[in-house]
């Protein structure tokens, strides 16, 4: 009995002087393959705090400047090489940014109302981040300085167009808003699709996400001051809902981190 119980000690012994070694062994296999795996990168969009831009109160669109931080500063993104659609596209959408924070210091002027003037200073910060990279790639800003001033043709018919709107009444005005924003969704969709660029996605993908809380923010205004249900006009219904339900927009584009790779990702219903 003794020698039996003797014996099974130390079985147990050696075994778990088994274990101990086969362990030591795994864990370092694991540690190497850990080194050579690459890093795990947590450049992850940082998700915007929670804040409800429909509210209308008065601190109704004091969150939406902090949606428009960059998760990693475009100097430290690769430099590549643009194509001639990646310049267009920088020089287009610096116009049509610019576009937007114009109609909308023009409506800020107009009805007196905070939405317009906060809205349009964060069309600054995402003309400053195109800009930014139009200087990144040594391009020619040919955006003009003065308000309601465009290059573009068709840039310019619009604005003339959507300010006489917006002027026709308050409520106009917001739908004037929530055109422009989805106008600018589109716009960014097809040329974020269109560039592998790393410093171009960040920056389209920043603006879009500024552009989900900007059509946020109108259709709360549209609904909380005047009760309509605003419908979209450019952008799938589909699209449409999934950004007034995702308070953060974190979700909605489809161009996160994860789904970057499969350029044609953010396939939810933008057609
Ligand atoms: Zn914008
Ligand atoms: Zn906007």
């Amino acid at each position: 009995m003794k020698k039996i119980a003797k014996g099974f000690g130390f079985g147990i012994i050696v075994a778990v002087i088994g274990l101990l070694i086969f362990g030591a062994v795994n864990r370092t296999i694991a540690m190497n393959e850990e080194e050579t795996l690459p890093g795990s990168e947590s450049a992850e969009y940082a998700a915007p705090a929670a804040g409800n831009e429909i509210a209308v109160s008065s601190n109704e669109t004091d969150a939406i400047s902090e949606h428009d931080t960059l998760s990693t500063p475009i100097a430290l993104l690769p430099l590549g090489e643009l194509n001639q659609a990646e310049i267009d596209a920088l020089l287009y959408m610096r116009e049509e940014e610019k576009l937007a924070r114009d109609v909308y210091l023009f409506l800020a002027s107009q009805w007196g109302l905070p939405a317009f003037s906060n809205i349009a200073s964060s069309e600054q910060t995402h003309m400053d981040l195109l800009l930014e990279l139009i200087n990144r790639y040594d391009l020619n800003d040919s955006a003009s300085a003065e308000t309601g001033v465009f290059n573009n043709a068709e840039l310019q018919a619009l604005y003339n167009q959507l300010i006489a709107q917006g002027s026709i009444s308050a409520e106009e005005a917001f739908k004037v808003g929530a055109a422009i924003e989805e106008i600018d969704i589109l716009d960014l969709q097809v040329r974020l699709s269109e560039t592998d660029q790393q410093d171009i996605q960040q920056v389209f993908d920043t603006l879009i996400q500024g552009s989900y809380n900007h059509l946020n923010a109108f259709a709360g205004n549209l609904s909380n001051r005047f009760d309509i249900v605003y419908t979209p006009q450019y952008i799938s219904n589909d699209l449409f809902q999934q950004i007034l339900s995702t308070e953060t927009g974190g979700s909605v584009s489809g161009f996160g981190n994860s789904s970057r790779s499969g350029q044609g990702g953010g396939g939810n219903g933008t057609n």
